[in-house]
């Protein structure tokens, strides 16, 4: 069979992947790929901002990088912050050139709010979809290049390396047809692992499947134990899959924490009260809930503010708050912790280089060591562009500097087997049953008794997975995924010290 040829892929069209493809000349032929509709990623749901010192009057990189460092548990690797906090405003700047539109003042300066964690506002959004009106204009303008192809609704579910690139095998869901490619350079931008837990704010596309692909050629893939918690997301509905995150700019903006009995609790557990970082905050909850022998029941507070204001300023979280039939300017908001973001991932270098030749890596799905054990708010947008951007020119040097590339616009390729989809019955029994295992054992506190079972219970699960027939499959694709995250967070937290 023949095989269309690219010079790269980009998996992801969310943040990261958008990003760089933007940044290639137009003779460079780039293939980008999304699993679902374009729309859909965990771009598109980020709420509170993006994270970036613009001006220095009252702000310095030396106050944002000790901000990342605090939060990050001080095991973050210092030149990823460095060059977050150096590069991420030039990066804010050029997607506001190319057409974002963050809220302003009247003067025309832009708007700047404060997170937990953060010492000064220096926090960009729009109102609280600032991720669905970055993801609009990046869309946009990746939608004007004539050398960027798109396929919507595609699954990578395996990449093998060639002399000269990659092959890469995808299934179109819409149209059930599996396919083959190659490509000289890929990069992974396929956003995080959330789906691996039960309680999550993560979208369905976040399985984990390039960090899984990456590793199947080998590549390095680090402290995917590294699981931040939100402390403040709304439980499910019953027709809803993941959690509904009221964002902390709500905290940043003067709400407080209450427990059940309407009483606030964080001056017991840290003096910066609601706005510590997000680990401090999940933990105080968990404590807090053990205190009072298990009461999950707890509200987070802005009604001091009024409805009006609170619908202009949070119009996505007060209408979701609406749709549960609450007025957020009148009641307090039922809150409690749940997966929110991966700060580990596939390893990849300040290039955005992974361990594996031509192979790279950016956004929430790679590990660049910026966020340590825990991130900082707002962070992980500019760090998806700063480091979309390096994956890019990276790879730009490597192709000018005459690195061999796949010619020609066909080669052969292997015989695209029908998807075979037999597995698929047993596949929701074994998401659910991991989902729970990870809750149970790796939630906000790890539970280290819990996890030699759950280890081997995911380890069976992994084996009843490959013996399945595997043309194509795109579900039993990301349930293997799903289950390679499992095991990778168990086998952190196993080998551990424990938190206290
Ligand atoms: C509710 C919510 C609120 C957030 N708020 C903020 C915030 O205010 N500020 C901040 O800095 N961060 C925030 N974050 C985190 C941030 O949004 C994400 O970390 C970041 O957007 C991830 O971008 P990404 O490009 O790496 O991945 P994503 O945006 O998740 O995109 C992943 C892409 O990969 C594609 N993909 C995945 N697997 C495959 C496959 N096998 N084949 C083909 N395509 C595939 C998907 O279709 C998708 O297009 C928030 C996250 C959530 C969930």
């Amino acid at each position: 069979m023949r095989m269309a040829v690219y010079d790269v892929l980009i998996v992801g069209g969310g943040i990261a992947g958008l990003y760089a493809a933007l940044q290639f000349p137009k003779d460079v032929q780039i293939l980008l790929l999304t699993k679902g509709e374009a729309g859909i990623s965990g771009s598109a749901l980020a709420q509170g901002g993006i994270a970036a010192v613009l001006e220095h009057d009252d702000d310095s990189y030396e106050l944002h990088f000790a901000d990342t460092m605090t939060a990050g548990g001080n095991k973050n690797n210092p030149s990823a912050v460095e060059q977050l906090i150096r590069e991420g405003p030039a990066a804010v700047r050029d997607i506001i050139r190319l057409g974002v539109d963050f809220d302003a003042e009247e003067n025309g300066a832009l708007q700047k709010t404060l997170e937990g964690g953060h010492s000064r506002r220096r926090i960009m959004h729009r109102r609280d979809q600032t991720g669905a009106e970055i993801i609009r204009a990046l869309w946009e303008r990746v939608r004007e290049k004539a050398n960027i192809t798109i396929q919507e609704y595609t699954v990578l579910c395996k990449l093998a390396a060639l002399p000269d690139g990659f092959s890469a095998q995808t299934v179109n869901t819409k149209f059930q047809q599996s396919g083959s490619f190659c490509a000289g350079f890929v990069i992974l931008a396929t956003g995080g692992i959330g789906q691996a837990y039960r309680y999550t704010t993560n979208p369905a596309i976040s399985t984990g499947d390039g960090i899984r692909i990456a590793s199947t050629l080998g590549a390095k893939i680090k402290n995917l134990h590294y699981v931040q918690f939100h402390p403040t997301a709304m439980p499910p509905r019953q027709d809803e899959r993941s959690c509904f995150l009221v964002s902390e700019a709500v905290r940043g903006e003067g709400a407080c924490l209450l427990n059940r009995d309407g009483e606030r609790f964080m001056q017991s557990y840290d003096e910066r009260l609601e706005l510590a970082p997000r680990d401090v905050i999940s933990r105080a909850i968990i404590k807090e809930s053990r205190r009072l022998g298990g009461d999950t029941r707890f509200y987070l507070d802005i009604t001091h503010k009024g409805s009006a204001w609170l619908e202009k300023r949070f119009p996505a979280i007060f209408a979701a708050c609406s749709g549960r039939g609450l007025d957020m300017g009148r009641e307090s908001v039922p809150v409690f912790p749940c997966q929110h973001y991966l700060m580990g991932g596939i390893d990849v270098d300040l290039d955005g280089k992974t361990t594996v030749p031509r192979l790279y890596a950016a956004g929430e799905c790679a590990h660049t060591g910026l966020h340590g054990a825990n991130r900082l708010a707002s962070n992980s947008l500019p760090e998806a562009l700063v480091w979309g951007r390096h994956a890019a020119l990276n790879i730009m040097r490597c192709i000018r500097s005459g690195y061999a590339m796949p010619r020609g616009a066909e080669r052969d390729g292997e015989r695209c087997e029908p998807v075979d989809r037999t597995a698929s019955a047993i596949l929701p029994s074994l998401i659910d049953e991991i989902r729970a295992l990870l809750q149970e054992s790796c939630f906000v506190f790890a539970d280290k008794q819990a996890i030699p079972a759950a280890l081997a219970r995911v380890e069976e699960i992994r084996k009843k997975l490959d013996a399945c027939p595997d043309a194509g499959n795109p579900e039993l694709c990301e349930v293997k995924s799903i289950a390679f995250a499992a095991k990778m967070i168990l086998e952190g937290h196993r080998d551990e010290p424990e938190a206290v």
